[in-house]
């Protein structure tokens, strides 16, 4: 019997593509979806945080559209830009700088040209080499530590993997007359109803009587493939786990050294209003500098086309440091309107959601130790995907792959 842990999109996709009925989920929640959950208030509809899809593989693009409506995806093409010291410009910065100012536009050509050390060892060290010292200090640094919550120079250089926008000195240049495909003509999905379609998606095609709610994991006895959990004890063959590695790690009393394992929390407000805002553009902005207290933006209604302001503001902080939504919140709010986002507007509806983990921390020393530990682990058929479980940064899609591939790893 197969034990899946969680009823996210990972743990749903494994019970999708195992190919047998002899499996069980249980979800510690009392809903299915994981992060991928959606919100409904008032007439507006929100989802943990801003969940945007870009398919990359037609395959798994088919496969959760299948048991979908095809009319309620929208298919938008992707506006996004960074609010920087009172301007807007596109994103992504680095390519865009001939939008700034003259005077900070020549310090970043200059420094971009300018001989630089071209070694790194961490992400800090990685984006000033590869883009120079005022592009690196006027964005990369300063917006991805307010994301983080951490000091990027104790970031791997790979910790945004594929989602970094890398661009050398020539499309950089090419840029600027002629915007290229990566800062305007991306398109990204998004249902009506929702992150949380894409999750029934895949909840419609399991065998609904084999998940449980409100049974949470509590305990894995290793050596004679037993799991505790609050209502029973459940003995296995394989075991899917898809809860955050070091808890895992924990739950099988493993031992692990915990500064290894570091991530953000983020704290997301989604606010509703009773009408529309100035920006009828941008599907969200970036906010790099340190007098707002979010980092990020979104606009629910630029994307469903209504007539009343639907954001969500994002907060990126440190998982040692409390996050409790109403000592936040008034911040927010006098942040949005010194952004202009709104003035006199009313708040119709609201809710506060906290992400922890949010983004985790990729190190060489949390992936050497991952690395290993899953090959202990796979030798007592214990196997943790997801984006918590693989402990990465990636998207629904890339968890819905590696659910697939899990499934032909036990197979053979
Ligand atoms: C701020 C933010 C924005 C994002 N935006 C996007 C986006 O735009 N596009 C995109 O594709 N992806 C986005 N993602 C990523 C996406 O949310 C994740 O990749 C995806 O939701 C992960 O699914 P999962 O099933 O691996 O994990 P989860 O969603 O975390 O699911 C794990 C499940 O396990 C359950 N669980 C945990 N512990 C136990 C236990 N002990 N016992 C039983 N059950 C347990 C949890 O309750 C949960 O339901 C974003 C993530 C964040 C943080």
């Amino acid at each position: 019997m197969d034990l899946i842990i969680g009823a996210g999109i990972s743990g749903l996709s494994y019970a999708n593509f195992c190919g047998h009925d002899d499996y069980l989920i249980i979800e510690k929640d009392s809903s299915i979806g994981g992060y991928c959950k959606t919100i409904k208030k008032a007439g507006f509809t929100w989802d943990y945080s801003g969940h945007f899809f870009h398919f990359r593989n037609q395959e798994i693009k088919d496969y959760i559209l299948a048991e979908m409506d095809r009319d309620d995806i929208l298919e938008i093409t992707k506006m996004t830009q960074i609010r920087y010291k009172n301007r807007y410009i596109d994103f992504p910065f680095q390519k865009n700088i001939h939008q700034l100012s003259k005077k900070e536009f020549i310090e970043c050509l200059y420094d971009l040209f300018s001989e630089r050390n071209p070694d790194f060892s961490n992400f800090k060290e990685m984006v000033t080499a590869k883009f120079g010292k005022s592009i690196a200090e006027k964005f990369l640094i300063p917006y991805n530590e307010k994301l983080y919550a951490t000091d990027t120079n104790l970031l791997d250089v790979n910790a945004m993997g594929r989602f970094f926008p890398y661009a050398d000195k020539e499309e950089i240049i090419k840029n600027f007359r002629k915007p290229d495909s990566d800062s305007y003509n991306s398109f990204f999905a998004y249902p009506r109803g929702g992150a949380i379609e894409y999750v029934n998606s895949l909840y419609k095609r399991i065998i609904q009587e084999k998940l449980t709610l409100n049974e949470g994991l509590l305990h894995i006895d290793l050596k004679n493939k037993v799991a505790k959990t609050s209502k029973r004890e459940i003995k296995f063959d394989h075991l899917i786990s898809t809860v955050p590695f070091p808890i895992l790690l924990d739950l099988c009393d493993i031992s692990y050294n915990k500064d290894f394992y570091s991530w953000n929390k983020v704290l997301v407000f989604n606010i509703g209003f009773n009408k529309k805002g100035k920006d009828t553009v941008n599907h969200w902005v970036y906010f790099p500098e340190k007098k707002y207290s979010f980092y990020r933006v979104g606009y629910y209604d630029n994307i469903f086309n209504t007539d009343k302001l639907s954001i969500y503001v994002e907060l990126g902080i440190n998982k040692d440091q409390h996050a409790d939504p109403k000592d936040y919140f008034e911040r927010v709010l006098y942040d949005l309107k010194i952004a202009g986002i709104i003035d006199d507007h009313k708040i119709v509806a609201y809710s506060s959601v906290i992400m922890d983990p949010a983004y985790v921390h990729i190190k060489l020393e949390s992936e050497k130790d991952k690395s290993e530990k899953m090959a202990d682990l796979a030798k007592h058929d214990i196997y943790s995907i997801g984006r918590y479980g693989e402990w990465i940064y990636c998207s629904i899609e890339d968890n819905i792959i590696s659910a697939k591939t899990l499934v032909s790893k036990i197979l053979q």
